[in-house]
């Protein structure tokens, strides 16, 4: 049989980096020691597990991709890292899939990795552990085509002696796979949103939106997880605040499975890597049924949000 193509053994290798990097987002908590450093205020934080999980991601897919483009959030340099952080497995299972036929050609250049090490972090360090996610984005020609979710905490309700942890990837035109593709029952409105980053205007949007129900929960992975599992209908957030790392890995496995994310305008998100992080024109998303809520977003929602 011929090697499997790059993106997969991307995808593979990127499974195992983001089992890793739960493994330290575990441990520096039950360690204790958080390190917690505000970035631009109060609600924007890194602790040693965003750093360390970051350290250990970058470095090891470099090792084994040194010319594909690794953005991730935190500011790291490569000269922390020790041997110890280092992961050099990948997931099997991955490799034995059938890349897309209009991906096999990809080159490593060619590849833009986005990387949220802890997403959710203001949730992590308030001890709602199930918020968080580990992100690893894999972008070509500005799209975002594959993508690891790792939730370190999946499970946890389950109490002590359970398995903790799980790992959700997908690739445009495969699928995605490690979790149960669910609809809303009853084609309820339930929406999603922020509930350490509202505003007026995030407010505002979701009144209009007039839902059955609100969910406020933390993280952009977490938020795409509940969309797949059908917990929510729609992902809104109309405000700046969301980086490229925090949509792509969601996106690209929101869209393996039919589902759409735009900005508030219904403008699609841009993964090159000259691209400005912010997503400053907010988040959409949904599994389903995107025009409904794309076509009750304000005006003056849309005002506000400049893209
Ligand atoms: P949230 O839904 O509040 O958890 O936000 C999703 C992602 O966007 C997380 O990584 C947040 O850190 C980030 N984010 C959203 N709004 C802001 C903001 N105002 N400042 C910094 N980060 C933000
Ligand atoms: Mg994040
Ligand atoms: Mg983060």
């Amino acid at each position: 049989m011929a090697s499997p193509a790059l993106l997969m053994r991307v995808v593979a290798a990127a499974y195992s980096a983001a089992e890793k990097a739960a493994t330290i987002v575990r441990n520096v908590m039950a360690a204790g020691d958080l390190g917690i450093v505000e970035k631009t205020g109060a609600n924007d934080l890194q602790t040693k597990a965003d750093r360390l999980a970051q350290m250990s991601i970058c470095a090891s897919l470099a090792r084994k991709f040194p010319m594909v483009t690794i953005i991730g959030e935190e500011e790291v340099t490569a000269d922390e890292v020790t041997e110890e952080l280092i992961e050099d497995g990948h997931c099997e299972e991955i490799l034995k899939k059938t890349c897309p036929s209009q991906y096999t050609g990809i080159k490593e250049e060619e590849l833009v990795i986005w990387v949220d090490p802890l997403d959710g972090t203001k949730e992590y360090t308030e001890g709602l552990l199930d918020h968080v996610t580990v992100l690893i984005g894999i972008a070509y020609e500005g799209k975002a085509i594959a993508g690891v979710i790792n939730q370190p905490y999946y499970n946890y309700e389950a109490g002590a002696g359970a398995v903790l942890g799980r790992t959700i990837w997908g690739v445009l035109g495969l699928g995605a796979f490690g979790f149960q593709l669910r609809e809303v029952p009853g084609g309820k409105h339930i929406i999603i949103t922020t509930r350490s980053h509202s505003s007026t205007l995030v407010n505002d949007c979701i009144s209009a939106l007039n839902p059955d129900s609100v969910i406020r929960v933390g993280g952009a992975g977490n938020k795409i997880i509940q969309l797949i599992e059908g917990k929510a209908s729609a992902y809104v957030f109309a405000s700046p605040g969301c980086k490229k790392w925090d949509t792509c890995a969601p996106e690209a496995i929101l869209h393996a499975v039919g589902g759409k994310i735009t900005d508030i305008h219904g403008n699609s998100l841009q993964y090159n890597k000259e691209v400005k992080h912010m997503n400053s024109a907010g988040v959409l998303a949904t599994l389903r049924n995107y025009d409904y809520y794309a076509s009750r977003i304000p005006n003056t929602v849309k005002q506000s949000l400049v893209p």
